[in-house]
């Protein structure tokens, strides 16, 4: 039977869970329940695998060119329904409604298309060994498993199941348990697109959902996005059946300004590393290394726009900072910041908001800067993941390198400064799998973006992806006789 609150997609279709366990969709700029949804049962999974399985049999038998045209198809409608699901994505995180209109929906759509367009490009090659030859195919890895965060859940729905559907897997579809809405939408605009049935299917549940697929024998690969901890239990449970694995984990990359940088370029760089989406990016340069000799009037400037910015209802238009994700991770973000206080200057905000008009009981904490003196206390080294920069001061080239590198994380990183030579020579020696000169946080489908050391393995977007979601067969063809040693 099909209930508002059926959440599970496979078979090409909506489906209510088996299990007698629910868990709260809320809109955490309202701290209101929205949608009690069921979490998917063992018995749940194995039906979510048959379908996967049987989506398989028929999308990797399809023509490339075939595949290409429905991605295609399903970004044009994704684009077409822009407001509606962005209207959705901001109930379920809490971000600026400006923000998911103009990023969240566009960005996935952009990854559909991208694939899509290059699906029927996909090929093999060809080896001459003088009489006899040998050729590749790339063939699909066969059921691929998407698991999400919350903080882009259908961008990040999008970018996993794009190049897995365009190498010709089928993909189950886990989205992270606050966040959990999207991804059925998606499942609809697939199946509209043309999708055959069980191609991309949704199965709903906290981390013990997450672990049944990643344990489960029938499933080639995980790509996960999620924290490095999480990352760590799938890898280790992916390992019993030696899956393939994708890892888009956390990260405290560095950002770094150097004197001779346009400092309201700077200044815009920083904010947007550190507050666009309330800084629940993975990406975000939280560590803002500041040339000593500038960093007066970079943070005159800093604190000036900062406090220009908007926090408010996100529904809200005008909104720039929205609410976060939960009232447990705004605890820990108010947390690292009475913390913060001890180990380090508060510059501005620091505090949680709870006069936003209309949404009184939302989850807000003000975009916070910190002025740091050392690079060991607590809020530079960890991860917040909520609005919270750090500001230190640096006056070698060497020295902030061997800082920004020193510690355990390598997603990202950036650096400021007119001088080309200087900035290329500086991001060849950071440890960061996604480096950008002169600009923050821009990631194009494109360009390839993914971690290094611990915050991850693998990569999203561009063409290298397409290697994560396929293998190579070899074919050697023997055109003479056998030179046999029998
Ligand atoms: P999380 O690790 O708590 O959860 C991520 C997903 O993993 C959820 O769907 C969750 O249900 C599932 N999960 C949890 N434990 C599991 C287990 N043992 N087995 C299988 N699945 C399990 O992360 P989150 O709080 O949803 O997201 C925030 C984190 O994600 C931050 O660390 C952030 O940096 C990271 N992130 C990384 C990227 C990237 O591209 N590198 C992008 C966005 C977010």
């Amino acid at each position: 039977m099909i209930k508002e609150n059926s959440f599970l997609y496979y078979d090409g279709a909506r489906h209510s869970a088996t299990s007698d366990h629910y868990f709260d969709n809320i809109d955490p700029a309202k701290g209101k329940v929205i949608h009690t949804v069921q979490s998917a049962s063992l018995d749940d999974v194995e039906v979510v695998v048959r379908s996967a399985a049987a989506g398989f049999q028929i999308w990797s038998a399809m023509s490339p060119t075939e595949r290409g045209r429905i991605l295609r198809k399903a970004a044009d409608i994704l684009r077409a329904r822009n407001e509606e699901i962005a209207r959705i994505e901001v109930e379920d995180t809490g971000k600026p409604l400006s923000e998911a209109l103009s990023v969240d929906i566009h960005s996935g759509a952009d990854a559909l298309e991208y694939y899509g367009g290059i699906a029927a490009s996909l090929h093999g090659e060809h080896y001459d060994l003088g009489g006899s030859f040998a050729y590749t195919r790339r063939e699909p890895l066969g059921i691929c498993v998407g698991i999400g965060a919350w903080n882009y859940p259908i961008q990040i729905a999008c970018w996993k199941s794009a190049p897995a559907l365009a190498c010709g897997n089928s993909m189950i579809f886990k989205p992270a348990e606050l966040s959990p809405r999207s991804a059925v939408l998606l499942a609809e605009i697939f199946t509209e697109a043309g999708l055959p049935n069980g191609v991309f299917n949704v199965a709903q549940g906290k981390a013990d959902v997450g672990q049944m697929l990643t344990r489960h024998p029938e499933i080639q690969k995980i790509s996960l996005t999620g924290e490095v901890g999480t990352g760590k239990k799938v890898m280790a449970d992916a390992a019993n059946t030696l899956k393939h694995v994708t890892l888009e984990l956390g990260g405290k990359s560095p950002l770094i300004i150097f004197e001779d940088a346009d400092l309201d370029e700077a200044v815009n760089g920083a904010m947007i590393a550190n507050f666009y989406t309330q800084g629940e990016i993975c990406s975000n340069g939280t560590r803002v290394y500041v040339a000593e000799s500038v960093k007066t009037v970079f943070l005159e400037k800093l604190i000036a726009k900062t406090k220009l910015l908007k926090l408010g209802d996100p529904m809200e238009m005008s909104t720039q900072v929205g609410a976060l994700i939960s009232e447990g991770h705004m605890k820990k973000v108010l947390q690292y910041i009475e913390q913060g206080k001890k180990e380090a200057r508060l510059i501005i905000g620091g505090n949680q908001r709870t006069d936003v008009e209309g949404c009184s009981k939302g989850y807000f904490v003000t975009p916070t800067i910190f002025e740091a003196k050392v690079d060991t206390a607590n809020i530079v080294q960890e991860e917040i993941f909520g609005p919270v920069m750090t500001v230190l001061s640096f006056t070698e080239e060497k020295d902030v390198i061997e800082r920004a590198n020193n510690t355990v994380y390598g997603l990202a990183a950036g650096v400021f400064t007119r001088d080309l030579a200087r900035a290329h020579r500086v991001v060849n020696q950071l440890e960061a799998g996604m480096c950008w000169i002169n600009n923050y946080n821009l990631t194009p489908v494109e360009i390839p973006f993914g971690p290094y050391k611990q915050s991850g393995m693998g990569k999203e977007n561009g063409l290298a992806t397409l290697n994560a979601y396929s293998q190579l067969k070899t074919v050697y063809v023997e055109m003479d006789k056998i030179d046999s040693p029998f």
